[in-house]
């Protein structure tokens, strides 16, 4: 295990050396210890307080190799050239045993060649959002970026009020996003543009390079991972909120958490980005969504593939993400894995869930029940005779595909959460923290590290918002 930092050395000409501006006072406030010894960290750092005083350590490896990368990016439809990592610098690479890489990026490390008018910092509040929305969307097999710390201070940052400031460590594959290929593409240095290329392929996918035709086959990957990971956010009702293409990950993985949300009642255009007045970005519009983002990185490709070989590469996004789709849902109702014809069934209960605004998690959950009958499911909406109609067709399905009872209760328990990341949740551990206390924080990490388990001692973080945590208007600022 060693550290590296071969994205700053290869792409030198690609980014700023830029050190890492201290907060006021910093505290570690939260640690993942988990993850630590997953990427084998604990090896480096023995303890999380060496982390986090060679973070702040002037003379430090991290200081001294920390860069923030350049990229651009696709915002609500409008080309931006202006963009790069305005708050954020990468650390270094750990490179485990297995050769695994993961990159360690610090967030709200001060002001770099691209924050624009920003203040290169972020608030406790968004940092504790996207601490407990990367290990939620994790424990639910959902592909994220991942958290490492989280470093409080008594530094004042000023968005719409004065907030509290602090610092976050992530780690993931890699941090490059749709919007690298996009800038070097747009500006037309098309030597950079090579080196990302190349660099990208022997660095996170050398097997690629035996292809014939590399550039092709990392193009179907992109495609390919990003369906895979829209399928899970649809069947989980993830809504990350701001789908813009420097917010998209090469690798599929759930990346940028800003005003994002799990859906708490069932409406199919729900929008959890205020500033979204078009719903650009509405949960059932990020299939399509996802694919004009793709269409935006093909345009990247351009200098080493046809169109018609673009064309074959995007074309696979629908079908697969159909295909991955039908297949979670399936085993969300306890059908089989390769079970077919479900897709009625699968969206007769959606349209019943939206038309009568019932609660997405608890509903699928319902369907676990050991003693489920016609009569708790007519109890569940208000449209009785629908609700029985419906019920009746699906027991209908489960008795064609013949799963025992029992099996077939333990792969629906494996699939429909019973906890999951609710915004109202997020707003008491927020609350709390911003008192000065973590508990609340780590107490609902806890919670949502097992979040298809019954647990019935947090039976009160299953439960549907009270009504202030119904219509919570979250910030976009972070
Ligand atoms: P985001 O909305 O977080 O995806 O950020 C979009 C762009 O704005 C990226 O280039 C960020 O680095 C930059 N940015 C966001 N917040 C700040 C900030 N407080 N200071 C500097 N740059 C920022
Ligand atoms: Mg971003």
């Amino acid at each position: 295990m060693h550290f590296d930092h071969s994205y700053a050395q290869k792409l030198s000409n690609m980014v700023s050396q830029v050190r890492i501006s201290p907060l006021l006072e910093p505290e570690l406030a939260l640690y993942n210890y988990q993850l630590a010894e997953d990427i084998e960290l604990k090896n480096e750092f023995s303890q999380a307080e060496t982390l986090f005083r060679e973070l702040f350590e002037p003379q430090g490896q991290l200081n001294q190799h920390a860069i923030a990368q350049k990229y651009g990016g696709h915002q609500f439809g409008g080309w931006n050239p202006e963009l790069g990592d305005g708050r954020g610098l990468l650390l270094a690479e750990v490179i485990t045993e297995k050769q695994t890489s993961w990159d360690l990026h610090l967030k709200g490390a001060g002001k770099t060649p691209y924050s624009r008018f920003g203040d290169g910092r972020a608030v406790l509040r968004s940092t504790i959002r996207e601490y407990l929305a990367s290990e939620a969307l994790h424990s639910l097999g959902i592909p994220t970026s991942r958290a490492l710390c989280l470093i409080s201070s008594q530094e004042i940052v000023y968005r719409e009020q004065p907030e509290t400031g602090a610092m976050l460590i992530r780690a993931c594959q890699s941090h490059i996003r749709f919007g690298h290929f996009e800038y070097f593409y747009q500006t037309k240095q098309l030597d950079k543009l090579d080196n990302l290329f190349k660099y990208t392929l022997q660095k996170h996918y050398p097997e690629l390079l035996n292809h014939d035709n590399p550039h092709y086959s990392l193009l179907e990957q992109i495609v390919l991972a990003t369906a895979d990971l829209i399928a899970k956010w649809q069947a989980y009702g993830f809504c990350h909120g701001v789908m813009n293409t420097d917010n998209m990950s090469i690798h599929g993985i759930t990346f940028d958490f800003g005003p994002y949300a799990f859906l708490d009642t069932y409406a199919p255009d729900y929008i959890c980005n205020h500033s979204d007045h078009n719903g650009r970005y509405a949960f059932d519009q990020q299939p399509s969504v996802a694919l004009w983002n793709l269409n935006a990185l093909a345009h990247a490709f351009t200098p080493y593939l046809s169109i018609e070989q673009i064309k074959q590469a995007l074309t696979q996004y629908e079908t697969r993400l159909q295909t991955q789709y039908a297949e979670l849902m399936g085993l969300k109702f306890g059908f089989k894995k390769n079970s077919s014809n479900h897709m009625t069934l699968v969206n007769d209960w959606l349209a019943l869930l939206a038309q009568d605004k019932r609660d997405y998690t608890q509903s699928f959950r319902l369907l676990c029940d050991d003693n489920l009958n016609i009569q708790k499911v007519a109890d569940h909406f208000i449209d009785r005779a629908k609700a029985e109609s419906w019920y009746t067709s699906y027991i209908a399905k489960l008795a064609e595909e013949s799963i025992p009872k029992n099996e077939r209760l333990v792969t629906m328990k494996e699939a429909n959460p019973k906890f999951i990341l609710r915004n109202y949740l997020a707003q008491n551990a927020i609350n709390e923290a911003e008192k000065g206390s973590f508990d609340e924080c780590k107490r609902l990490l806890k919670v949502l590290s097992n979040p298809f388990d019954e647990q019935p001692e947090f039976d009160r973080y299953a439960q549907t918002p009270p009504d202030w945590g119904q219509s919570m208007e979250i910030s976009c600022s972070s």
